[in-house]
């Protein structure tokens, strides 16, 4: 990472006594006038002090330090990067800005969870929290809401008739140890730091920086407790990361940390120009998830996983479940790891599991069941057919998540109100055959002018060649912590 060789509590030039103080010994909080040699420092591209970091990071939380300040030295962190030391102050003392969950029993672990960097169709989380604890983990899976083309979980289970994200933090532990998984929102007194320093870095253009990103991250997931996690790092069209590179030095930065904060952590870097399933939109989804726990989906059994030949959701759900047996030391190989997942799906009880923790959620069963039966619940429904035979080459995430979100299905701004029924789903996949009119997608809309206006810009997500395309690999690295090569 880029840094810095300097460190700031040795550097003669400031003669402020109180900014000494501050950054001797870390025991007074700091103010407007006492933060400004530490934004300098950053800008000359200088090393601060774990000391210096916590205290910043605990003013910040106590509103003690203004935006404008904050937002600085964002930028600073941006241009200048943090040294391995400094990511792990950075997020150690954000864990430590708020709440972190405690469970009881020591003998419900290990504590577990996957957190993937977003993407279109991305519903992984679903099928894979009740499948890990029917593998006998405990699940406290803290997750987000969505922005922009990045599908949010919390906006997916939000479409379930009386399921509740919002849980007190006793409540979270209590489903954790009863149930086995629980997927939540961050209670308001969890990682504060973060909501404050994301808000900040989403208005002032200083997300794309991976000390930052590191930070929040697993800042969020060791306020968990975990034992374990598995990342799912996306790279591509619709990916946060676009690039494999950057989606790797990420992985690395995120595996290297994780570990080090004494969470074994593992990376899988996917492929994210194809959307994950054949559904895009909230309810769709949840839709599509729960098929996926009852072995409804197109897996073609013996097949390297390509997107081509495979049912891409059910492959990741495995493949995070298999690495999650492997690092738990659950189990030593991980085609056996991924052959026990399997088994597990495959029996029912994963389907089971997801049903105990809608209820201990507080979802409607008969409500969910009626609005299982119906095909759709958007007024107006599309479909979109090919206009020519050949092979599926191109079917592109980012344009068909644009258009999900412009259907209402995402936000544009945090305050978007989200319609949860909106969506695409019945996506033709690459590499499949297709003739004149075979359907593409079906277009879930609020009204008919919506839905023409999104099937226009659908036509264009999609090529076709007349040779099968070659397979895109999903899972294209697996980035694991030196101890485990
Ligand atoms: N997701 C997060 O939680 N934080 C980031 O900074 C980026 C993605």
């Amino acid at each position: 990472m880029p840094g810095a060789s300097q460190d700031i509590s040795s550097c003669a030039s400031n003669t402020n006594p109180s900014f000494k103080h501050c950054l001797g010994l870390g025991i007074c909080q700091l103010t407007a006038v006492h933060f400004l040699p530490l934004i300098e420092a950053k800008r000359e591209g200088k090393t601060l002090t774990t000391a210096q970091i916590k205290e910043i990071i605990k003013s910040c939380t106590a509103g003690q330090i203004p935006d404008y300040q904050m937002a600085a030295f964002l930028m600073a962190i941006y241009f200048r990067g943090l040294n391995t030391e400094e990511t792990r102050a950075l997020t150690l003392a954000m864990r430590d800005s708020g709440d972190v969950l405690g469970f009881p029993c020591e003998q419900l672990r290990p504590l577990v969870d996957k957190h993937s960097t977003g993407g279109v169709g991305d519903k992984v989380s679903l099928p894979l929290a009740p499948l890990l604890a029917c593998l006998g983990f405990r699940v406290p899976m803290i997750s987000g809401r969505g922005l922009g083309i990045t599908g949010g979980t919390l906006d997916k289970l939000d479409s379930i008739p009386g399921f509740k994200t919002t849980l007190a933090k006793e409540r979270i532990v209590e489903i954790v140890q009863e149930v086995g998984c629980v997927i939540c929102g961050q209670t308001e007194k969890m990682v504060p730091a973060d909501r404050i320093l994301y808000s900040l870095r989403d208005v002032t253009g200083t997300v794309p920086s991976i000390p930052l990103i590191v930070a929040s991250i697993l800042s969020k997931k060791l306020a968990e407790g975990l034992d374990a996690l598995v990342l799912d790092v996306k790279f591509g069209a619709a990916a946060f990361m676009q690039t494999l590179e950057k989606a790797r030095e990420l992985a690395r930065a995120m595996v290297e940390l994780g570990n080090n904060c004494g969470v074994n952590t593992r990376a899988l870097l996917t492929n994210m120009d194809v959307p994950v399933g054949r559904a895009a939109g909230n309810w769709l989804e949840v839709k599509e998830a729960m098929a996926c726990l009852e072995g409804r989906g197109s897996i073609v059994e013996g097949e390297a996983p390509t997107r081509s030949a495979t049912d891409d959701l059910r492959e990741l759900v495995l493949i995070s479940a298999a690495h999650l047996l492997v690092q738990s030391g659950k189990t030593n190989s991980l085609d056996t790891a991924r052959q026990q997942a399997q088994a597990c799906l495959d029996s029912g009880a994963a389907r089971n599991k997801w049903e105990e923790m809608l209820m201990a959620q507080g979802a409607d069963p008969e409500a969910l069941h009626r609005k299982l039966a119906l095909d759709h619940t958007a007024p107006v429904v599309m479909e979109v057919k090919a206009a020519q035979s050949g092979f599926v080459s191109r079917c592109d995430a980012r344009l068909i998540g644009e258009v999900v979100r412009d259907l209402g299905g995402g936000r544009l701004t945090k305050e978007s109100v989200i319609n949860h029924d909106v969506g695409v789903d019945c996506i033709a996949k690459p590499g499949e055959r297709v003739s004149q009119s075979t359907i593409l997608a079906r277009i879930h809309a609020a009204d008919a002018n919506q839905a023409r206006a999104a099937e226009i810009r659908l036509m264009a997500a999609f090529e076709f060649s007349q040779e099968p395309p070659v397979a895109i690999r999903l899972v294209e690295e697996m980035i694991i912590c030196d101890s485990d090569q």
